[in-house]
């Protein structure tokens, strides 16, 4: 039960949205869309689960005759019709009826038999109304919209990122505790990595002992990034079978999930010496960090936050060595909205959480990311990490 109203606000807020763009509906398939708007973890089945949310009536939920136990225990979101189909029947003519139904006035103009534009006699023989806008969200299977798309003759289908990114972008304030919690478990595990992170160990075998602490205090390990010498200069490189020798740069970019949100942060540390060139453009990073950083606040926008990171490293001469955006949102997602990158004009709002992580990458060399978390709050930012920004140097 959905006791202290989070997901009733929730849909209430996506709702308002549909509204507002006109939108008859929207639908979600198991994934971090779903799980925020009902509190459902749903299983990613070939049995479709699917929630809608109707702006003219109630939330339903169409899932598997053997899901149907666990939908009704985990379900947060109170006045869920449930909707549930056995092995022989169609689950996407089901969901289809389900997002026709409909309490509103617009449902009462049935389509006139003489005009051919207001209504379709669809593949099941019940009469469709034209040009009603279903919102998918992004995480659905491509496969599950065509067949839904077979059988909804006139309706309407298109993306639900802007609607979703638009009440997930800025959290509520238990999803911001959630978030500073998640943040101090990963604190915790770069605050061990000098002892763990040594010369004549492989990047696998450092990776496989970081998994294990960042276990000790999160759910899931979501990804290691350990990468030396060259291969720091990949910014997503996969640990592999390399040997880590005296003289390495080294990025471990780490990150996991807690009560379902997520931790990201980078540090790089250098084994036993400062490779040559390594410790002016660090410098140059410390200080692009921390320019994006002071940047944040409401009403600036992410744009100028890149911006702010971008010209420090530009001025250093590493403008063209920064390869990626400055940050990404983080919530239930790694990833999520708002797009910390060039020429955003999306504005900074309290309650917006994203990665700051400008990096240097030169190929055949070395590379170097700083990466925290941060806040917007009312006058300004709260950064989640805490672990010094300084380059360790490991002896
Ligand atoms: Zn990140
Ligand atoms: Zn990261």
């Amino acid at each position: 039960m959905d006791g202290n109203g989070t997901y009733g606000r929730r849909v209430d807020a996506l709702r308002s949205r549909l509204t507002a763009t006109g939108a008859h509906a929207l639908i979600v398939a198991p994934g971090s869309d779903l799980a925020y708007l009902s509190g459902y973890h749903a299983l990613p089945l070939e049995r479709p689960t699917l929630l809608i949310v109707r702006s003219d009536g109630p939330v339903a939920l169409v899932a598997p005759l053997l899901e149907r136990a666990r939908a009704r225990e985990e379900v947060l979101l109170d006045d869920v019709e449930l909707h549930c189909y056995g092995e022989l029947d169609d689950p996407f003519a089901l969901t289809v009826d389900v997002l026709l139904q409909s309490t509103g006035p617009f449902d009462h103009a049935a389509p006139r038999r003489d005009d051919h534009d207001a209504g379709a006699v669809g593949e099941r023989g019940g009469a469709q109304p034209a040009g009603r806008e279903v919102l998918v969200g992004e995480q659905m299977w491509a496969g599950f919209l065509l067949q839904l798309q077979k059988r909804s003759g006139l309706l309407r289908w298109s993306s639900a990122s802007a609607a979703m990114a638009h009440v997930r972008r800025r959290k509520d304030d238990e999803e911001l505790r959630l978030l500073a919690r998640v943040a101090l478990a990963i604190d915790a595990v770069h605050a061990r990595v000098p002892d763990v992170l040594r010369a004549g160990r492989t990047e696998r075998e450092v990776a496989d002992e970081l998994a294990a602490l960042i276990r000790e205090d999160h759910d899931t390990v979501d990804f290691v990034i350990v990468a030396s010498g060259p291969n720091s200069a990949s910014p997503h490189h996969e640990p592999g079978p390399r040997t880590i020798v005296h003289g390495d740069a080294v990025v471990v970019d780490i990150g996991g999930s807690r009560d379902g949100y997520r931790s990201d942060m980078t540090r790089t540390y250098v084994i036993g010496e400062v490779p040559e060139g390594f410790a002016d453009a660090y410098v140059a990073l410390q200080a692009a960090h921390a320019a994006a950083v002071a940047a944040v606040r409401p009403g600036v926008t992410a744009g100028a936050v890149d911006a702010a990171a971008r010209e420090v490293l530009d001025r250093a001469g590493l403008g063209d060595a920064f390869v990626h955006r400055t940050g990404h949102g983080i919530g239930l997602d790694t990833h999520e909205a708002p797009w910390i990158v060039a020429g955003s004009d999306v504005v900074l709002e309290p309650g917006m959480t994203f990665s700051i992580e400008p990096g240097f990458y030169l190929e055949g060399r070395h590379g170097a990311r700083i990466e925290d978390i941060v806040a917007v709050t009312p006058d300004g930012v709260d950064v989640l990490n805490d672990v010094p920004r300084d380059l360790v140097v490991i002896a």
